[in-house]
C-alpha cells in the first residue's frame, strides 16, 4: 500500500536539508523496452520507489568556466557532498519506519566514473531517466538532465527503497527538451568530440577528456553553454 505520510515526510525533510529537487519514480520504467541501461532491480531485487534528489549548483561555477575548473571542480563534489548528507537523513528515516534504503552515487562523483562499469562507464541506473519518470526533468542533447527549474546546473542522487511511496506522476515533457534542435550549442562547445547530433554520446571521450587531458578534473563547458 502506498506510504504517503512517509512520502511527504521524506519531501519535508529534504527541503528542511535545503535540497532543491526531489520527486519519486516508479521503477518499473526500467523495465520499458526504450531502456538499455541497467536496472535498479539489479540492485534491489524488490525496489518499488526510486527517490531522486537535486540540489541546484551555483552559476559562479559555471561562468567562471574553463580558467575556473579547480574551483568548478570543487563546487561540483561540495554539491555532492551535500546530497550525499541529505540522502543519508532520508534512508535513516525510511528505515526507522520499517523499510530498507540505498543511495545511489552521485553521477560523476569525485572518482568519475569509479564506480561505473568499467567497459560501458554506465552506472547500476540511470538517475536521469528516473528522474524523467519522477516528471523533474527531461534530457537535453549534451546527455544531461534538464530540470525543470535550473536546467542542467544541478547535481542528483537517488535512493532506492522497497516502500511504496506514492509515485503517480504524469509525465508532460518531450523525452529531449523541445529547445535543442534548433541549438546544439552543447555539442559544438564539447572540446573532447564526444557529443553528436543524432544525440549520442561517446563516453569514452567524454571519461578520456575529463580523466587523462584534464587530469581529473571536471569539464563542465556543455552545461555552461546550455541557455537552458
Ligand atoms: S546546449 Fe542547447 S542543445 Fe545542448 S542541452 Fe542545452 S539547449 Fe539542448
Ligand atoms: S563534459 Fe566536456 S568533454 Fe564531456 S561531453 Fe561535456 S563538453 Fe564534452
Amino acid at each position: 500500500m502506498t506510504d504517503r505520510d512517509l512520502t511527504k515526510s521524506l519531501k519535508d525533510s529534504a527541503f528542511k536539508m535545503n535540497a532543491d529537487i526531489i520527486g519519486f519514480a516508479d521503477p518499473t520504467c526500467f523495465l520499458n523496452p526504450d531502456y538499455t541501461g541497467n536496472k535498479p532491480q539489479d540492485v534491489m531485487p524488490d525496489v518499488r520507489s526510486v527517490i531522486v534528489l537535486g540540489v541546484s549548483v551555483p552559476h559562479g561555477a559555471f561562468e567562471t568556466l574553463p580558467a575556473g575548473r579547480a574551483e568548478y571542480t570543487n563546487t561540483l563534489m561540495a554539491g555532492t557532498a551535500t546530497l550525499r548528507v541529505i540522502a543519508f537523513q532520508l534512508a535513516k528515516l525510511i528505515e526507522k519506519k520499517g523499510y530498507k534504503a540505498t543511495i545511489l552515487p552521485s553521477e560523476g562523483s569525485e572518482f568519475g566514473y569509479w564506480y561505473a562499469n568499467k567497459e560501458t562507464l554506465k552506472a547500476n541506473m540511470s538517475i536521469k531517466y528516473a528522474a524523467y519518470y519522477a516528471g523533474l526533468s527531461n534530457f537535453g542533447m549534451n546527455h544531461l538532465l534538464i530540470s525543470k527549474e535550473y536546467g542542467p546546473k544541478v547535481r542528483m542522487t537517488a535512493i532506492l527503497t522497497d516502500a511504496e511511496l506514492d509515485n503517480e506522476t504524469e509525465i508532460t515533457l518531450p523525452f529531449v527538451h523541445e529547445h535543442c534542435s534548433s541549438c546544439l550549442k552543447c555539442i559544438k562547445i564539447c572540446p573532447a568530440g564526444a557529443l553528436s547530433e543524432d544525440g549520442t554520446i561517446d563516453k569514452h571521450k567524454c571519461a578520456d577528456y575529463m580523466f587523462n587531458t584534464l587530469g581529473g578534473l571536471r569539464c563542465g563547458m556543455c552545461i555552461k553553454v546550455c541557455p537552458l
